[in-house]
């Protein structure tokens, strides 16, 4: 549970399962999803919605932003660091509603997938001028 809680950034189970057993210190696979699963109802953890297949976790409580944009076509995740975006956030005074943590998730296209979607609309362009 310590492990779960002290890793940094985005981490899977397989992520927790590999630094478990390089600490010597195996544990079943479903150990840890029972753990995380504690961890994520007693809000020490967050399970982001990135994926429906693999589980993607986080430690919250620290009061950080934690802003990403996700790719729709490649899933690449990568974090926002935007002071404008941060300062919106800060600004926002919900009524009736208590803040346990903030996170925004903006989906699109990353800059490769853009690239390789106006080369492949260059080239449907070119097939239907012939
Ligand atoms: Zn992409």
């Amino acid at each position: 549970m310590h492990a779960a809680y002290n890793l940094e950034g985005i981490f899977t189970i397989d992520d927790l399962k590999n630094l478990l057993d390089i600490l010597h210190f195996p544990v079943s696979t479903s150990t840890l999803y029972n753990t995380t699963q504690l961890l994520v109802q007693a809000n020490l953890l967050i399970r982001h919605p990135f994926s429906s297949t693999i589980a993607y976790f986080e430690r919250i409580g620290d009061n950080k932003p934690r802003n990403y944009q996700i790719c729709n076509n490649c899933h690449l995740i990568t974090r926002i660091r935007s002071r404008e975006l941060a300062e919106a956030l800060d600004l926002y005074e919900p009524r009736k509603f208590a803040i346990t943590h903030r996170i925004v998730y903006i989906n699109g296209l990353c800059a490769k997938c853009q690239r390789q979607m106006e080369r492949a609309l260059k080239v449907y362009d070119m097939l239907q001028e012939k």
